[in-house]
C-alpha cells in the first residue's frame, strides 16, 4: 500500500512537472501532426478552443475517435464549424472534430434522414449512447474546409464533458512536437490614473523588442522613465516544429522586483467567457494595427478565470526616484521559455498643475447607463464595458443610401461585452416600407452592412455589440440567384450537382429552400463563398425524366427571390 502511494506520488509529481495530463489518446489523424493553431490563441472576440491541425493542403483526410466512446453530437452549419461531430468518452472527456468534409456512411445517411425530415441544411442534433458506440481509435468523419474554415485542416478539441469546457489539447499524450520557444515582438505601457506619465507624456508608450544574449529588451536608445499607475501589454507568440504559423502561449508570468504580480495560465476556458478575450488584449491596438497584446494588468470588468496570480490587479505603482526591475515570462506548454526584461526609471509622482479637463460624459462600466440626444436614445445595461469610458456621440450627413444622418456612437476601438441597444426615430415610415427598415453600419473602410433592426413606435430600434457609425437604411432588394457552371434549364445528363451563389445586397440570407418536383431537396449551403449547391441524389430523383426545380432564397427583411427551371437528368 505504502509503495503504491509513494508510486502515484512520484506519478503525480512527473505529471505536474511535466506540465502534462496523463489521460492518453489515440491520434485524430494517420498522418504527422503540425498545426496552424493552439489551444488558447487569440481570435477575433474568442480565444481559440482547440487545435488547428494541417491537412497537407487537401481535403478528405480519415479522422478517428481518439478514445471509445458514442457520438453524443452531430452539427451542420453554413459558418462556425461546418460539419462536426462530438464523442463523449468514458473518461470523462467529450472531443470535438470542426471544418468536416462529410461524415462516414452511416453516420451521413442517418444526419441526412434527419435533413429531410426537418426539411432543413442546419441541424444540431444531440444523440444518446448507442446510436454511434465508438472503439478507440475507429473512423468517424473526413476532414474538410467547411463552415468558416479558411483553409483545409481539422479543428480538434477535448473538453470537459460535464460541463463542456475546452481544454489545453497539448496537455495530452499527442505527438506534437514543440522545441520553439516563445518570441516577444513589442511592448505597451499605459498611464491608468491621472499621476501617470511616460516619458514625460499620458499617451500609450510603445515599443519593439529586441533580443540580447537571449533575452528580449527594448532596444538601448530607449530610454523609459515613468511615474504614477502604469499598466503594461506585450505582444508574444509561440511557434512549434514544423510549422511557420504563429500561435498562442500557454502562460505569461510577469514579475515587479522580482515580485510575482499577474500570471495566466492557459488551462481550460468557458464558452460563456471567451469574449472578455476583448477586455484580456489591448482592443485599440487590434482594432488598428490587427496586434495582438496581451494585458498584464486586469481591467475592471474582465471576468476571466485564467489569472492565477494577480496583485492589485497588475498594476505598477511607481512613487519613488529608483529603477524599477521588470521581467516577464512566457512559456509554451512544452515548457520552452522566454524572457523579457527592461528598466523603468522612477520618477516623483508630479501633483498636475492643471485641473484635468471636464471630462464630459462618462458610462460607468458598473452601471448602466441611458443617453439621449434627439432623435438618438441609446440603452447601455451594466457590464456593457469594460472600464468607465469618457462617451464620444457625434453625427455625419446621409450618405451610402441611408435614411438618416449617421451618428457616431463611441470609438471602433472600445470593446463592447453586453449588447446594447439603439434607436432612431423616423417620420418616414409609409406602413409598405416600415417592415423594410432596419439600422445601417459604415465602417472605416467605407463600406456598409446591415446592423439588423425592427421599425416599432415611430423609431428603428436594434441591439449593438460595437461602437461605430450608424443611421437607418432600407433593404427592398431580394437576394439574387445565379446559376453556376451554366443554366439549369435544359439536359443536364452526367451533372453531379445543381449549384448557385447566392448574394443578398444588404441585410443577410435568412431561408433557402429547393423543391425539385414539389418535393423539398437538400441544398448545402457554404456562406464564405455565397455557395448553395444540391448533389443530385438517384435515390430521389428518376433518370431520364423531365423534373422542376424551384428555389425560394429569402433575406432577413422578407424580401424573397424564386429561380425556377426545368430540366431532365
Ligand atoms: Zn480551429
Amino acid at each position: 500500500m505504502r509503495r503504491l502511494i509513494l508510486f502515484s506520488l512520484i506519478q503525480l509529481l512527473i505529471v505536474h512537472l511535466s506540465g502534462q495530463n496523463n489521460d492518453s489518446f489515440h491520434p485524430p489523424v494517420n498522418i504527422p501532426i503540425f498545426l496552424s493553431g493552439n489551444f488558447g490563441e487569440i481570435r477575433s472576440d474568442h480565444f481559440h478552443s482547440g487545435i488547428d491541425i494541417k491537412t497537407q493542403g487537401t481535403v478528405g483526410h480519415p479522422v478517428f475517435s481518439v478514445e471509445k466512446g458514442y457520438v453524443s453530437r452531430i452539427k451542420v452549419q453554413a459558418n462556425g464549424y461546418g460539419n462536426s461531430i462530438y464523442v463523449t468518452h468514458p473518461n470523462g472527456y467529450t472531443s470535438v472534430y470542426g471544418h468536416l468534409d462529410g461524415y462516414r456512411d452511416d453516420i451521413a445517411a442517418y444526419v441526412k434522414k434527419v435533413q429531410y425530415k426537418r426539411e432543413s441544411f442546419s441541424v444540431d442534433l444531440y444523440l444518446e449512447p448507442g446510436v454511434f458506440q465508438l472503439d478507440r481509435g475507429e473512423f468517424l468523419a473526413y476532414s474538410g474546409n467547411t463552415g468558416g474554415s479558411s483553409g483545409p485542416h481539422l479543428h480538434f478539441e477535448i473538453r470537459t464533458a460535464s460541463n463542456q469546457h475546452p481544454t489545453n489539447v497539448l496537455k495530452y499524450n499527442f505527438d506534437i512536437e514543440d522545441r520553439r520557444a516563445p518570441k516577444f515582438l513589442s511592448l505597451f505601457i499605459y498611464p491608468l490614473d491621472q499621476q501617470g506619465q511616460v516619458n514625460g507624456s499620458r499617451d500609450k508608450f510603445s515599443s519593439s523588442l529586441v533580443i540580447d544574449n537571449g533575452v528580449y529588451t527594448i532596444p538601448w536608445t530607449t530610454k523609459l522613465s515613468a511615474s504614477g499607475k502604469l499598466g503594461i501589454s506585450v505582444e508574444v507568440f509561440d511557434y512549434l516544429n514544423g510549422a511557420s504559423n504563429r500561435c498562442g502561449v500557454y502562460s505569461l508570468e510577469y514579475y515587479q522586483d522580482d515580485q510575482l504580480v499577474y500570471r495566466h495560465l492557459m488551462d481550460e476556458f468557458a464558452f460563456s467567457e471567451t469574449r472578455y478575450i476583448n477586455a484580456h488584449i489591448d482592443y485599440e491596438e487590434r482594432v488598428r494595427n490587427g496586434t495582438k497584446a496581451h494585458r498584464l494588468h486586469r481591467l475592471p470588468n474582465d471576468k476571466l478565470r485564467i489569472y492565477d496570480a494577480l496583485e492589485n490587479n497588475g498594476e505598477l505603482l511607481i512613487n519613488e526616484e529608483r529603477n524599477y526591475k521588470m521581467r516577464i515570462v512566457a512559456k509554451d506548454v512544452a515548457g520552452n521559455q522566454s524572457e523579457l526584461t527592461f528598466t523603468v526609471s522612477g520618477n516623483l509622482v508630479q501633483q498636475s498643475e492643471n485641473q484635468a479637463p471636464d471630462p464630459g460624459v462618462i458610462l460607468r462600466a458598473k452601471e448602466s447607463n441611458t443617453f439621449n440626444r434627439d432623435p438618438v436614445t441609446l440603452f447601455f445595461p451594466k457590464n456593457t464595458l469594460y472600464r468607465d469610458m469618457e462617451f464620444k456621440f457625434e453625427k455625419s450627413p446621409s450618405s451610402h443610401g441611408s435614411l438618416s444622418n449617421f451618428y457616431h456612437i463611441g470609438s471602433e476601438e472600445t470593446p463592447v461585452h453586453l449588447p446594447y441597444t439603439l434607436s432612431i426615430k423616423t417620420e418616414l415610415s409609409t406602413p409598405e416600407f416600415r417592415d423594410k427598415l432596419l439600422i445601417v453600419n459604415l465602417n472605416d473602410d467605407n463600406e456598409i452592412s446591415s446592423a439588423g433592426g425592427e421599425f416599432s413606435n415611430g423609431k428603428v430600434t436594434t441591439s449593438l455589440r460595437s461602437f461605430g457609425k450608424y443611421a437607418i437604411g432600407i433593404d427592398t432588394i431580394a437576394p439574387e440567384i445565379k446559376p453556376q457552371g451554366g443554366e439549369i434549364n435544359g439536359d443536364l445528363t452526367g451533372r453531379e450537382s445543381i449549384k448557385f451563389i447566392i448574394t443578398d445586397e444588404l441585410s443577410d440570407i435568412d431561408t433557402y429552400n429547393g423543391f425539385i418536383d414539389n418535393k423539398w431537396v437538400l441544398f448545402e449551403y457554404d456562406l464564405k463563398n455565397d455557395i448553395l449547391f444540391y448533389l443530385i441524389d438517384k435515390e430521389r430523383i428518376e433518370l431520364n425524366t423531365e423534373h422542376e426545380l424551384e428555389l425560394y432564397v429569402t433575406d432577413s427583411k422578407g424580401n424573397a427571390n424564386l429561380y425556377q427551371a426545368k430540366f431532365t437528368w
